[in-house]
């Protein structure tokens, strides 16, 4: 499966943690990110992942261009409630596109742990009959 990942500020050394904590799991599968988040999960884990520019300079342009062409099937998005963000448009554009495809989001962490488990227990193969290629 093509795994998306995304985290503001905020939430970053959260979804390295998670990250830290599923690392076998998400091993198993092809991930990608936007810049820093990529980069610090990286650096914590050692897992590949590609990274695409920040999100403040179109990285989730691009992870967003990836799921209009239903290359992705999972996005694991922390987001910061808190504080209102200069490329928020975009960003609602993400979840616009994952609605139109039905691809699982999670935007906070209680979420993710569920789709985390659901994914290992196969919950969303029928995303390979869909799509084989992510398989
Ligand atoms: P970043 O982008 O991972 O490059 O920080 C995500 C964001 O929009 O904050």
């Amino acid at each position: 499966m093509n795994i998306a990942l995304i985290a503001h500020d905020a939430k970053k050394e959260l979804l390295v943690q998670f990250c830290i904590a599923y690392c076998g799991i998400l091993s198993r599968h092809s991930l990608c990110a936007t810049g820093t988040t990529g980069k610090m999960i990286s650096e914590a884990t050692g897992l590949t992942i590609l990274r695409y520019m920040s999100g403040s300079q179109g990285g989730d342009q691009q992870i967003s261009a990836r799921i209009a062409c239903d290359e992705i099937d999972l996005l694991i998005f922390f987001r910061d409630p808190m504080t209102a963000k200069a490329n928020e448009p975009n960003e609602n554009d993400i979840f616009r596109l994952c609605d139109i495809r039905n691809i699982p989001v999670a935007t906070n962490i209680a979420t993710a742990e569920v789709l985390i488990h659901g994914l290992e227990r196969g919950d969303l193969d029928w995303r390979n009959i869909v799509n084989p290629a992510h398989s």
